[in-house]
């Protein structure tokens, strides 16, 4: 009877910890203790623990075998320590060495069978291991390619935990550890060139992908065919931004929907809940904020969704993350997107047949009254008459969002902001001028009531975007006319 010591690993937040597991047996009762779980925890890790090492051939050991987990009561222990917990085990008992378990992190839930099950958070436990010179990571063998993107890392897929068992006693794998390689990015599956028409609506979608603004669709077009054709408009997530998602998405256990370095769009449905559409500090699950995080977030039927989502998604908007309280504690997520609401005129949606009252049309729109001041590009769709000449290319588009994109990071250089949407006001009037004539446009807007004070710094920001996209150095009185009409774009029509 003996000792061992191994390590596991749980997740706050989008951190990945290094959790430290202890294995004690001693002479006694044949009996199984764990310490450091939360208490709800403990049952059922002790009986998967069990069952896994029984149906591994192992029989069950005549020793009182104390297991424990430090830092103890981690908030989440989502099974992702079951491995360690067992192989420590094994060890204290003599059925494996336990010096193999120096420097090396095990994760995984176990099956009864004692086959070993995916776990959330895999990538990031993997970087926690790294960064803590933990060379070696077992992990379920579902994750043999994405584990691959850590170069740090010797990353050891298993399915079973006989297989870590062979492993342990004589080194011998399955799989052999995984190499580092790139990152593999698929094309987007849609093209821009399959929305006809729609002139307005594609040009506002080509400002807000070169300009990083926010957009409304109005209308019964094709909002949702020009929503999930922005992120193909978009550059490419570099490095860092594509690391960020990569680690959201392993964090929620969505490890089949992995964008690579293609922005992600996200689109949620109208009847999610609030925990899906921001997250849930009980379960430190990201929701569909932080899933378009560096992508898209598409509402399609804006106004069907609950009025806590829709003024929720004012905090995420203007901080580019959201922070989530419960339970005693919060977490962070990242949640910088470019959001796309897309709406009906009226809750029918029924052009010729309608019959909606001008009050309930009002009411209707009038749900996104939070978010309206924060969307800065406004277009209406048209439905798609057939037959129908194919519009541009996405190809086409995104070269001329790239030279405006470009232009606008050779002016920012040197500061934090990586695109126009992002500069703040203050620097509009002092570091990024644009002509007076331009600025005077804008303010006489103001003065006639069609902008507020507050939306002025938002136009000019929607101007420079033009002048960017024209390759002009600075936004005169054209691009900013330009930014107004998008401003009133999905109003035109309503008699206002
Ligand atoms: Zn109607």
């Amino acid at each position: 009877m003996g000792r061992a010591f191994t390590r596991s690993a749980a997740l706050i937040g989008v951190t990945g910890h290094i959790l430290d597991i202890e294995a004690d047996a001693g002479a006694g009762p044949p009996e199984l203790h764990l310490i450091g779980l939360p208490e709800r925890s403990v049952w059922p890790a002790r009986d998967r623990i069990r069952a896994a090492i029984l149906n591994s051939g192992i029989a069950w050991p005549d020793a009182r075998v104390t297991l424990s987990v430090c830092p103890d009561a981690m908030p989440v222990y989502d099974s992702a320590a079951d491995l360690a917990l067992a192989v420590a085990f094994l060890a204290a008992t003599g059925h494996v060495p336990p010096e193999r378990l120096a420097g090396t992190v095990f994760l995984g839930e176990l099956g009864l069978n004692g086959g070993i099950r995916p776990v959330r958070g895999v990538l990031l436990a993997i970087r926690a291991a790294a960064a803590a010179r933990l060379n070696t990571v077992v992990v379920p063998a579902f994750f043999t390619e994405i584990t691959a993107q850590v170069p740090d890392a010797a990353v050891i897929p298993a399915a079973r935990l006989s297989d870590v068992i062979a492993w342990l006693r004589d080194g011998t794998t399955h799989g052999d550890a995984v190499e580092a390689e790139p990152v593999v990015v698929t094309p987007p599956a849609v093209d821009l060139a399959d929305v006809p028409g729609n002139r307005t609506a594609r040009r506002a979608l080509e400002v807000c992908a070169a300009g990083g603004h926010h957009l409304l669709l109005r209308g019964e077009g094709p909002g949702t065919m020009l929503a999930e054709r922005l992120p193909g408009l978009l550059p490419l997530l570099d490095g860092t931004a594509a690391q960020e998602v990569a680690d959201i998405y392993s964090l929620a256990g969505r490890h089949d929907r992995m964008p690579g370095s293609m922005p992600p769009l996200c689109a949620p449905h109208h009847t999610s809940t609030p925990a899906a559409i921001f997250g849930s500090v009980a379960a430190n699950r990201p929701g569909a904020v932080s899933l378009a995080h560096r992508g898209v977030l598409h509402l399609a039927d804006a106004p069907e969704f609950p009025g806590v989502i829709l003024d929720g998604l004012c905090r995420p908007m203007d901080s580019g993350e959201i922070l989530l309280a419960g339970m005693g504690r919060s977490v962070r997520y990242p949640a910088r997107f470019l959001l796309v609401v897309d709406a009906s005129d009226c809750p029918c949606a029924d052009r010729r047949s309608c019959s909606c009252s001008p009050g309930v049309r009002r009411r209707y729109l009038g749900r996104l009254t939070a978010l309206m001041p924060r969307i800065e590009v406004r277009a209406r769709t048209e439905p798609i008459a057939r037959p129908a000449q194919p519009g541009e290319s996405t190809l086409v588009v995104a070269a001329r969002v790239r030279e405006a994109r470009e232009r606008a990071a050779a002016r920012l250089a040197g500061t934090p902001w990586r695109t126009n949407a992002e500069i703040p006001a203050l620097e509009l009037r002092t570091r990024f001028p644009s002509e007076p004539e331009a600025v005077e446009l804008l303010r006489s807007a103001v003065h006639t009531g069609v902008l507020t004070d507050a939306a002025l710094p938002r136009l000019l920001r929607v101007a420079w975007t033009i002048a960017d996209l024209r390759g002009v150095d600075r936004p005169a009185e054209h691009d900013a006319a330009g930014a107004l009409d998008l401003w009133k774009g999905a109003i035109n029509g309503e008699g206002r």
